[in-house]
């Protein structure tokens, strides 16, 4: 057999409920390679191990029982900016080193009457602002091709911890890229749902309008598995939507016949690498020869606006949401003086990173008196036209293609001190959430040992859409088997 931690949940599953394997020897397998590899990693903020043991033992009497899902059992990472009770919740923030939330993340919630198994609460950029968990005020997580190297982010510790078998699944949040950006640069598929699709509720927010949950796995499969646990309406969350959710297992035939697949122009930017070019061209190949008809002309015009409409409205709907933080209801708090606002300047001035004051100062300025209409409003218009012209195309197209990211994963502290750059390597995911639709970034080959991820986008609720490409892809090819050297 293979090593354990290498199994898809849906291998797992089989094994664990033909009585091949208990969850205990499953969640061991995934705590050892948790030792073995954490060292040179570092995905993890905090490492639930005795959680972890406790809800597999639960799990093995559920399945003796004959009370399971798919997910019963099997090892989960979870982003730390999804509040777990009773468990630290970071953000990877000063602020927050201390928080420990008194309620569960609807997503959490979900997961664990599903049976999860949690082995741990995993690094991010602070308040998922970043691109590379370079960010963090902890430390920074290395991807496992190659430990100079970034795993992308901001959810890089949950997409590194999956690619180097930490656990089988994670969930990430995704505000502009923040789960298929690190999914592409760690080889493994990420999701960022259709706003709406998944509840947000304890999920601590960066830019309402746009964040969304969604899962890391192995294979197109487990990515289904995981979206049917953890989408559907929520009462805690207005923007949740009363869609019903499917089953999205279902259709995965293995077959694209009938399928129209639009490559939009715009995204194979200047500056791209090479290799990430051909490698996203043979892709698409690939899905011709699986029966899609491709029509390579799409044009989408206003992509080039979406990198400054997402720094103005993600900024703005941040300095609103971190208001919160002053130190008087939660998190750090500066003590050393008796005046309210200087311990509310100094809780701030301590509390937050670089990056952190940045997007605030950047937000409260585009929201200001006389600044509102030129920046703040303008944006949202050119949001307006981004939006549309997505609908327009999925008018023609049931899914576009184009690559995550335009280059493989960079070094450590290469793009750090340049803020412009850092923002660069979420142009294409950035306008996908600007239009509320739902994208997927599978593993779509390597340039010199460094994982190339595909992103296929779709019209709002159709992630079937998106596994059934995904998986049929993954029928005939195996760059999503491939694993970490680490
Ligand atoms: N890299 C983008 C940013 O820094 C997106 C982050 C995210 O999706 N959370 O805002």
């Amino acid at each position: 057999m293979t090593d354990l931690y290498n199994l898809t949940i849906h291998e797992a599953h089989e094994l664990l409920t033909t009585k091949k394997l208990s969850s205990v020897e499953l969640t061991q397998a995934c705590l050892a390679r948790v030792k073995k590899v954490e060292p040179g990693v570092r995905a993890m903020v905090t490492l639930t191990e005795e959680t972890a043991i406790q809800q597999a033992r639960e799990a093995d009497k559920r399945i003796a029982e004959g009370k399971v899902t798919p997910l019963t059992g099997i090892p989960a990472l979870i982003k730390d900016n999804m509040c777990t009770k009773g468990i630290r919740t970071t953000c990877s923030s000063k602020i927050l080193e201390t928080f420990i939330p008194p309620y569960n993340a609807t997503v959490v919630e979900k997961l664990t009457a599903a049976g999860m198994v949690l082995i741990g609460k995993t690094n991010l950029d602070e308040f998922a602002m970043g691109s590379s968990t370079e960010n963090s005020a902890l430390f920074t997580t290395h991807n496992p091709w190659d430990l100079e190297r970034v795993p992308g982010g901001s959810s890089g510790g949950s997409a590194a911890g999956v690619a180097a078998g930490e656990a089988l699944y994670a969930l990430g949040s995704d505000t502009g890229g923040s789960v298929r950006q690190p999914a592409g640069f760690c080889n493994v598929v990420g999701l960022k749902p259709t706003y709406g699709r998944v509840s947000r509720y304890g999920l601590v927010a960066f830019a309402s309008s746009l964040d969304q949950i969604g899962p890391f796995t192995k294979d197109a499969l487990d990515c289904a598995l995981v979206m049917n646990a953890i989408s559907g309406h929520d009462p805690n969350d207005s923007t949740s939507v009363p869609e019903p959710v499917p089953d999205y297992t279902h259709g995965l035939t293995g077959d694209l016949k009938g399928m129209k697949i639009g490559i939009p122009k715009e995204y194979f930017v200047k500056g791209m690498q090479v290799e990430v070019d051909s490698a996203i061209k043979a892709a698409i190949k690939k899905l011709k020869e699986l029966g899609a008809q491709v029509d390579w002309e799409v044009s989408l015009p206003h992509t080039p606006h979406a990198l400054a409409v997402y720094y103005i409205i993600a900024p703005s709907e941040a300095s609103a949401n971190l208001a919160r933080y002053d130190g008087s209801k939660y998190g750090y708090s500066y003590k050393e003086t008796d005046n309210m606002w200087e311990a509310m300047e100094k809780t701030r001035q301590y509390g937050f990173g670089a990056e952190v004051k940045r997007r605030i100062m950047l937000g409260t300025y585009a929201l200001s008196a006389g600044y509102y209409d030129a920046y703040y409003l303008k944006a949202q218009k050119v949001r307006t036209l981004i939006r549309r012209e997505f609908e327009a195309a999925f008018e023609k197209y049931d899914a576009l293609v184009t690559p995550t990211s335009p280059t493989v994963p960079f070094k450590i502290g290469e793009k750090a001190d340049d803020p412009l750059q850092m923002y660069l390597s979420d142009v294409c995911t950035l306008p996908i959430n600007i239009a509320g639709v739902p994208g997927i970034s599978i593993p779509a080959g390597f340039a010199n040992g460094l994982p190339i991820g595909m992103q296929i986008i779709g019209k709002p609720f159709s992630e079937p859409t998106l596994f059934k490409i995904s998986h049929a892809y993954q029928q005939v090819t195996d760059w999503h088997k491939k694993r970490p050297p680490v």
